[in-house]
């Protein structure tokens, strides 16, 4: 109940913030209300960047301009849940990728999420609906996303812009390891290995599990637990990733899956850990960060060919 009256309070003050950021970005200003009340004052440490992975329009984009971003963006994030799924972590028809691009129509953002029901494999780029991040209609497309896709994807995109965050694209997934690495008591991704260290520092927790996450205060909620990191580690359910681009947020997820993997494969065999100090952790962090953006490309590429190369399936033989 407190943490409610507390957004009310704040609400109003931040939406005026949210409007101008709109505005200066070629975006519409965003209408007053609950849904962006509570969106309006999260994630309050993100770090802001001059990245050029970030989809956000400028007023000076022709809208033809705007349909090739629209399009570039839609081919990533498609590849992306082909990508996860070849790798097997998708959960049937459910978890959800998204990303931001420039609306078709040349008139500010949308999200980029697929429509419920279809399985991952067969995500498309054309398959993709674009949501208005003004009041979570579909504007682009025909289908529903999922009500959790809306609830928290929606929310978390809103903070991220509302901060400056540089982060364009969100990925919620309940892959095997880092799902069972949630339902511990003591959850923490521990330094062990040299993967583990490219979270150092950028992992949040959130313990506090209360159910589906299907409503906008919910994913309100989840946004604001991020805290400025990168990834939230959910308590009993999954992981939340964001990241600079498609590929970014790609290769976050798929190395936080293997870190997972090491330690709980490690813990499972009884022997004490040995974790790195802080020091060691956080060179090795920063070492392998300054070649994230080029990795996460080169790897997403690889994976794209991949998928483009496997034959199709053929169900009547
Ligand atoms: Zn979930």
């Amino acid at each position: 109940m407190f943490f409610k009256n507390a957004l009310f309070c704040l609400g109003q003050r931040r939406i005026s913030t949210i409007n101008k950021y709109m505005k200066n970005n070629g975006g519409r200003p965003r209408k007053s209300g609950p849904t962006s009340s509570t969106a309006a004052r999260l994630l309050t440490s993100h770090t802001t960047s001059t990245t050029t992975t970030t989809t956000r329009p400028s007023p000076s984009l022709t809208v033809t301009e705007c349909i090739r971003q629209n399009q570039h963006q839609r081919e990533e994030l498609a590849a992306a849940y082909q990508v996860l799924q070849h790798f097997g972590l998708s959960e049937g028809i459910h978890n959800h990728l998204s990303t931001r691009a420039p609306a078709r129509n040349g008139t500010g953002e949308v999200m980029l999420v697929f429509p419920f029901g279809l399985h991952w494999s067969e995500v498309t780029a054309s398959s993709l609906v674009g949501v208005d991040l003004e009041d979570d209609s579909i504007v682009e497309g025909s289908g529903q996303p999922e009500a959790t896709a809306i609830s928290i994807h929606c929310e978390v995109h809103r903070a991220l812009l509302q901060t400056g965050s540089s982060m364009n694209s969100v990925f919620h997934v309940h892959p095997p390891y880092v799902s069972a690495l949630s339902c511990l008591k003591d959850p923490t991704l521990r330094m062990i290995h040299q993967t583990s260290t490219m979270f150092f520092k950028d992992v949040a927790y959130d313990t506090a599990y209360d159910g589906l996450a299907n409503t906008s205060s919910e994913g309100a909620r989840i946004a604001k637990q991020m805290g400025g990191k990168s990834i939230l580690l959910m308590g009993n359910h999954g992981i939340l990733v964001t990241g600079k681009s498609v590929a970014c947020a790609f290769n976050s997820t798929f190395y936080l899956e293997r870190a997972a993997m090491v330690q709980i494969l490690a813990m499972s065999s009884g022997e004490e850990l040995v974790e790195l100090d802080d020091e060691t952790s956080s060179v090795t962090h920063k070492a392998l960060m300054n070649t994230f953006l080029q990795d996460s490309k080169l790897y997403f590429e690889a994976m794209k060919r991949v998928i483009k190369n496997k034959k199709p399936p053929n169900f009547t033989e």
